[in-house]
């Protein structure tokens, strides 16, 4: 896994990333704005990862690199510059209401003390009241003085109420916001960064009760071929079948995330080997059971197929283990022909 460009840009690589940035540019005669020079650090970076990859493929089909292409790379994949501009939007929602509820609290400080100045001042005066007009007077004082302290009381009350929901919509918004942030946008499923964190956790959970745990990666056979024929957004409508039949069969505590490009996981906790296997043939014969149909034209499409390979965690394997034996196992599937399932543990087997 590739270091986050934030870190490296405050390391000793630094200028020589941003440099390489800058002359790759040039080479692809893309200007050099600060959203260009984001997604360029971003490509350098991980040029294996999805972002690298549709770059890579625009460059190669010549497709021009518009401030419009810019926009829509960097809100696909680059989530933390949307989701910045949200917290900075949610924290400027909290200040206001913050300082509104602060200022409608003084206020009622305020009338508290105005009120018991006016209760103390009518004590005083009752002392030395003289007949019933003058208590009148005093008790009508009164009167009035309470009646706009409850005034006060309700419209602050009303004030709270109102923040209230107000802050209870934005922590609502903020919720959606950091589930956008982990989910893809073109599948649904969880995004790469949501795959590593609950890959890390599931690894930590299986480690400290000793439970099981395999993990599988899928790739769409020949899908550049596809792509080449029918076009990119053929392509994504595959993606999407592909995702769907896997979110079926990835129901909770499995997890099923696009990694990349055409690049799926499955993490399957607590599960055994020949149950992890079963299911992983039945979503191979499913993805390729079906001949697709291209939405735009109705054109037969054809099936699609993926490969898939799959690794049972061994006693302390860390993640990034686990996901090198699974994509060696993804591999060895590719070399024996495609569309087929296979096992790390086979993989030993066979070397043995
Ligand atoms: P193999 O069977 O060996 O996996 O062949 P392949 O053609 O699938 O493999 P390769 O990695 O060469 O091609 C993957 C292609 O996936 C390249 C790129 O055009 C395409 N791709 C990556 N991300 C996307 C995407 O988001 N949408 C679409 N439509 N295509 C994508
Ligand atoms: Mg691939
Ligand atoms: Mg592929």
């Amino acid at each position: 896994m590739t270091e986050p460009v934030e870190a490296t840009l405050r390391g000793p690589q630094a200028y020589s990333l941003a440099r390489r940035a800058v002359e790759a540019m040039e080479a692809a005669s893309v200007w050099p704005t600060p959203l260009n020079f984001e997604l360029w650090l971003q490509y350098l970076g991980d040029p294996e990862g999805a972002l690298g990859r549709e770059i890579d493929r625009m460059l190669a089909a010549g497709e021009p690199f518009t401030e419009e292409t810019a926009g829509i790379l960097a809100a696909e994949y680059l989530p933390r510059g949307r989701l910045t501009e949200e917290i900075r939007d949610a924290g400027r929602v909290l200040d206001r209401e913050l300082s509104s509820v602060t200022e409608a609290i003084s206020r009622a400080h305020k009338a508290q003390s105005d009120y018991g100045r006016t209760l103390e001042g009518a004590a005083g005066s009752l002392e030395s009241a003289d007949g019933a007009p003058q208590l009148r007077a005093i008790v009508t004082g009164l009167s009035d003085a309470t009646h706009k302290i409850r005034r006060d009381n309700q419209a602050l009350e009303k004030k709270l109420e109102l923040s209230t929901r107000e802050i209870a919509r934005l922590s609502e918004h903020l919720e959606q916001v950091r589930r956008d942030s982990m989910t893809d946008a073109l599948t649904n499923l969880a995004n790469r960064k949501a795959f590593d964190e609950q890959l890390e956790s599931a690894c930590e959970t299986a480690l400290s009760e000793g439970a099981r745990l395999s993990l599988a990666v899928l790739d769409i056979d020949h899908f550049k071929r596809f792509n080449d024929t029918w076009g990119h957004q053929t392509g994504d409508q595959v993606l999407r079948y592909v995702a769907s039949v896997l979110a079926k069969a990835a129901k909770s505590p499995r997890v099923a995330a696009r990694y990349g490009g055409e690049e799926f996981a499955i993490i399957f906790p607590r599960e055994s080997l020949p149950e992890v296997e079963a299911a992983l043939e039945a979503v191979r014969k499913e993805i390729g059971s079906r001949s697709l149909r291209r939405r735009s034209t109705n054109d037969e499409l054809g099936a699609v197929t993926v490969s898939i390979g799959f690794a049972h965690r061994r006693a302390s394997e860390t993640a990034s283990s686990l996901l090198g034996r699974a994509d060696a196992a993804l591999y060895a599937s590719k070399r024996s022909g495609r569309n087929r399932v296979t096992c790390a543990d086979w993989l030993d087997d066979a070397a043995a």
